[in-house]
């Protein structure tokens, strides 16, 4: 049963006030909000248990080393990867993406490419831009339509066995697209290339099966699904793992060191170097143990409603002009919009006098604001705990800011 109010009821934040008024929390892009159980875990965490993991002999550090690694079973569940060891625990995603590009480094040549989506986050262009300057490796841009969808018979003529790797968004942040990815994974590794597919917008809504897409690497933060900051995963299969060389060098990730030469630890340690965010790492854990409790199909569900909801009352307003696919299937419950002459700064900042929280800007998606001739957007973007109640209250928000600044 997907009981709307038990569920707000678990995240404290959202009885809090902001402006005086009470909290409108449409930011989910950028962040989720915390239930009570994964702040818990972090007080928990420091309260009773914490000490450093792995290399303790004393009590407290074998607890801590056995929620940690807890943690990583579940992440490793959740995601269906074949083997612990496959899951690496980052600071998030771009930590994750920039591991990977750091570890082509070696396996890449000048004049092999490298393909990337036009919907990207700057995280998932930059790291790969640093790694081409760094190889001489060519980077190839998948182009998309106006509905802000992949091109995908573009995407065919820029496949060859030059190819090297692929890197595509599962969603895209700026506008809520969902990727064809089983298609981008599919045709790359048709040429025998590896495919990164970043899932930091996806795994709030959707529960990937990493095996089933046969991905090479998979990436997300804590932070998006109701866990911490500073915490995230790489997944990686087992074969591209043991062929990256380690990304960082220090404790943790070694077997041996002697001054003449030093051998590394098995995975996942490797990946792993100093000590890592213990705490965040358990409690990404007990998020994702949390989700899977409310259950993604309610999840979807749910978010599905909401999105034909606000689109459909965003639509009400004149001059609205909504950016991403039309075919609501084809996105996640995010609409990035702006209304004709205003500024989407203009409406954010007022609507935060209403409590009412949305992004505005360009999303950290430079290439997808240039692409509409746009300087940014305002992006809504709605989780499971999100209401048809707070949408209106969001939409009388936003014609009132229009009536005032038009
Ligand atoms: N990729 C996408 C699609 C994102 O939305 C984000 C976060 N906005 C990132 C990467 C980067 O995630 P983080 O800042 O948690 O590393």
């Amino acid at each position: 049963m997907f009981d709307i109010q038990k569920i707000r009821a678990q995240f404290p934040i959202l009885s809090e006030t902001v402006n005086g008024k009470p909290l409108v929390y449409f930011d989910n892009g950028a962040t989720s909000q915390k239930p009570q159980v994964v702040i818990d875990s972090i007080v928990n965490y420091y309260s009773k248990y914490n000490a450093n993991i792995h290399r303790g002999v004393h009590t407290l550090s074998q607890i801590a080393t056995d929620a940690y690694e807890e943690a990583r079973l579940k992440i490793q569940k959740h995601f269906n990867a074949k083997h612990n060891y496959e899951i690496i625990l980052t600071s998030g995603t771009t930590e994750s993406i920039n591991l990977v590009a750091n570890g082509f480094a070696s396996l890449l040549q000048k004049g092999d490419e490298i393909i990337v989506s036009a919907l990207e986050h700057h995280s998932n262009i930059v790291p790969w831009q640093m790694l081409c300057e760094h190889t001489g490796a060519i980077l190839k841009v998948i182009p998309m339509s106006i509905h802000g969808e992949l091109i995908m018979e573009e995407y065919d003529k820029l496949v060859s066995d030059k190819t090297k790797l692929v890197f595509c968004n599962h969603i895209s942040n700026a506008l809520g697209t969902l990727n064809p990815i089983e298609e981008i994974i599919t045709k790359a590794h048709a040429v025998g290339a590896a495919v990164l597919i970043d899932g930091a917008q996806s795994c709030p809504h959707i529960k990937p099966d990493v095996q089933a897409l046969d991905v090479d690497f998979y990436v997300t933060s804590a932070h998006k699904m109701c866990g911490p900051t500073g915490v995230g995963m790489l997944y990686g299969k087992e074969e591209w793992l043991r062929k990256l060389p380690p990304y960082k060098g220090g404790g943790e990730m070694i077997a041996t060191v002697t001054f003449e030469k030093t051998t590394y630890a098995d995975l996942p340690h490797k990946f792993e170097a100093g000590t890592p965010n213990i705490c965040g790492g358990i409690a990404f854990g007990t998020a994702i143990d949390f989700m899977n409790e409310v259950g993604f199909d309610n999840i979807a569900k749910h978010e599905h409603e909401l999105l034909e909801y606000g689109t459909k009352r965003l639509q009400e307003i004149e001059g609205v002009t909504i950016y991403g696919p039309t075919d609501l299937s084809k996105k996640a419950s995010v609409i990035s919009f702006n209304i004709e002459n205003i500024h989407p700064y203009d409406i954010g900042t007022i609507i935060d006098r209403q409590g009412i929280a949305v992004r505005t800007g360009h999303h950290c998606a430079q290439p997808i604001m240039d692409f509409f001739k746009i300087p940014g957007t305002i992006r809504a973007s709605f989780a499971f705990y999100n209401t048809k109640e707070e949408i209106d209250i969001f939409v009388e928000a936003v014609k009132k800011a229009k009536m005032m600044l038009s």
